[in-house]
């Protein structure tokens, strides 16, 4: 703090005296050293005098008649425009009480008579810089309380900033999940109060948003997010929410709901709102939306749960052809609980190793002999029994378990291969199909796996024939052709299963070095000999011929079938007409008691 120096010219001194005498001498006494000086000679006097302007400090006789000294500085301490001014007392009476007395009506200090100079001089100067230091005491504290508020005031709004970021999303400023679960939580809690009481919460997920991001990039995909956001909240009441849970996927909240029909107008006008263009820079963009409706029940007591419920009914909505909405039950419940069980088993099932090979044989229809096998997997499930693939192979897909599962049946199918030959069961040319799923021939070691099964169980590459579907190879046709080359150059067969199934494209057929088309069943089942229902059959099988490919008709049932598929040289055939997939050792069995068909 900076010393405070008193500048004389700059402070005013009262002087009250009832003689005129003392006056005078301190007056001038004083205005030598450059003070002001005001004089009053009466206590009366002395009041107005303070009253009118402040001095900086009084100097006061005690004894005066009328007011006496004392009596002035109990006045002025009572006033508080003048109680602040330090008071010196003046006074003959060199008495102990009256010292005390003068301290205690508010004194600050105290000067004998006859005065001497110096002491005059120094106890004025004393109280004038304790003055100046009290007022500077008080004004730095109140710049700082200044200080204080203002600061207090900004953390306030920084505060309120943080909150605002902490539950909104910071690309359309809609409300972020947090804060939508909040909201979801009151509901809950409302719904369990009062009797009655419904609401609804909705999962909304653009169609095909990812498209439009990839094509156009992310700026015009964050517009249109933005745009997508203003579009909805014009259908939405102010007491709904509308939240962005992330990426293309929106929350709505619908409180104090009559009944569903409610939800489904407001899901519907959505859904409607969006069909129109929207107009992002140069571009006119087009998108969808599938909603999942959740109406609340008294058995919620989470938002994730009424979230994730109204997520599994959007779901159920995309699949069933987008651009729609779907109410959440209780049976699409118990399906994703299910799912989600198989699943686990799965996972289990893997580490177990749970899974067991059948083989069907395939036939050569020239020969009417067993020419190979193709292994089908089949889960042995410890408290469901024997699983079908058609039930787990989708879920293994998905999760990726597929993986695992088909290493080890290649690994698995290949062994038995091996054991059949060293029995003497499998001539050179005996074949083993192999399935492979659109994951595992997506996968970047596959060809190492197979190289690493053939060495081991020391086969010739040409018995494997692996069988994959036509998604496998259009879902990706550069790797799928890099891949068939691999496989090519080591002579591993490939068979096209399930054919005329999927793309039913022939033309694609050129450009991949495939080996085998195996016919899906459901062209056999319509050859009854009747040569008007041949149609697709003969065509396929006249193509592979042009093209060097060998047949194999899958689900052959009837002998009407065999013959008819004998009769348009179709090469070979596979089906329960011959014989079920079976287990390892009954397939032995089989190839061992050599049928002829
Ligand atoms: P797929 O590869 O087309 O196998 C033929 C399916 O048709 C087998 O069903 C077989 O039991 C059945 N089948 C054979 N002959 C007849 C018949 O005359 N009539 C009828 N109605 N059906 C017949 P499965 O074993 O249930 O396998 C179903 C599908 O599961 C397979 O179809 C294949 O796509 C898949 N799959 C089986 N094992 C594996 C595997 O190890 N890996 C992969 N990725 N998929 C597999
Ligand atoms: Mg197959
Ligand atoms: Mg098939």
């Amino acid at each position: 703090m900076k010393e405070n120096r008193i500048n004389p010219s700059e402070s005013d001194i009262l002087i009250v005296d009832d003689k005129p005498d003392n006056i005078r001498i301190l007056s001038s006494l004083l205005k030598e050293q450059g003070y002001k000086v005001r004089q009053a000679l009466s206590g009366e006097m002395a009041m107005m005098a303070a009253r009118a302007a402040q001095p900086d400090l009084i100097l006061l006789d005690i004894m005066m008649p009328g007011l006496d000294g004392y009596q002035v500085c109990q006045l002025l301490k009572q006033d508080a425009t003048t109680a602040a001014i330090p008071v010196i007392f003046l006074s003959a009476l060199d008495d102990i009480l009256d010292k005390v007395k003068a301290f205690s009506v508010g004194g600050a200090d105290y000067i004998t008579k006859p005065f001497h100079v110096l002491e005059v001089l120094v106890r004025v100067e004393n109280q004038l810089a304790l003055k100046a230091a009290n007022q500077q005491i008080r004004q730095l504290n109140h710049q700082l309380e200044e200080r204080v508020q203002e600061r207090t005031r900004q953390l306030e709004i920084a505060n309120t900033k943080l909150l605002e970021m902490a539950l909104h999303d910071p690309l359309t400023g809609l409300p972020n999940r947090a804060l939508f679960m909040e909201r979801v939580l009151g509901e809950i809690a409302r719904s369990h109060q009062e009797d009655g009481y419904q609401f609804v919460v909705m999962f909304l997920d653009c169609d095909r948003f990812k498209v439009i991001n990839d094509s156009l990039g992310h700026i015009v995909g964050d517009q249109l997010l933005v745009a997508i956001a203003r579009r909805l909240q014009e259908h939405m009441d102010k007491k709904d929410t509308l939240a962005r849970l992330g990426g293309d996927e929106f929350a709505i909240l619908l409180p104090a709901v009559e009944n569903i029909h409610q939800a489904t107008r407001v899901a519907q006008n959505m859904i409607d709102a969006l069909c129109y263009p929207f107009q992002l820079e140069r571009h006119e963009v087009f998108i969808n939306a599938s909603i999942g409706i959740a109406p609340s029940c008294a058995d919620y007591s989470k938002p994730e749960h009424l979230l994730r419920d109204a997520d599994t009914a959007m779901y159920r909505a995309k699949n069933s052809g987008r651009a729609c909405y779907h109410i959440f039950d209780r049976a699409m419940h118990d399906a994703a609980v299910a799912l989600l069980e198989l699943e686990n088993d799965l996972r289990r099932a893997v580490e177990r190793e749970e899974f067991i090979l059948h083989y069907q044989p395939i036939v050569d229809l020239a020969l009417g002999r067993i020419s190979g096998f193709e292994a089908l997997v089949r889960w042995q499930h410890p408290q469901r029994g024997m699983v079908s693939p058609a039930s787990f192979i989708p879920v293994a897909e998905e999760t990726g378990l597929i993986v695992p599962i088909g290493n080890w049946v290649m690994r698995q199918a290949c062994h038995q291969l091996r054991l059949w030959q060293e029995q003497k069961l499998a001539t050179v040319d005996f074949g083993m199909g192999v399935n492979l799923s659109v994951r595992q021939f997506s996968q970047p070691n596959l060809i190492a796996e197979i190289d690493e099964v053939l060495q081991k169980n020391q086969l010739n590459p040409q018995n494997l024939k692996l069988e994959i579907t036509e998604t496998a190879i259009m879902d990706n046709p550069r790797h799928a052709s890099q891949l068939l080359l691999q496989l090519r150059s080591r002579q591993i067969q490939l068979a096209i299963d399930d054919f005329g199934t999927g793309y039913s494209s022939l033309s694609y057929l050129h450009s991949f070095p495939v080996d085998i088309l195996k016919v899906d069943r459901s062209f056999v089942k319509g050859l009854q000999g009747n040569q008007e229902n041949l149609g697709l059959v003969v065509a396929i099988i006249n193509i592979a011929r042009t093209m060097g490919m060998t047949v194999v008709a899958e689900g052959i049932e009837t002998e009407d079938q065999l013959w008819c598929l004998r009769d348009l040289e179709c090469g070979f055939g596979q089906g329960y007409l011959f014989s079920k997939p079976l287990d390892a050792q009954t397939a032995g069995a089989l190839i061992a008691a050599n049928p002829r068909w």
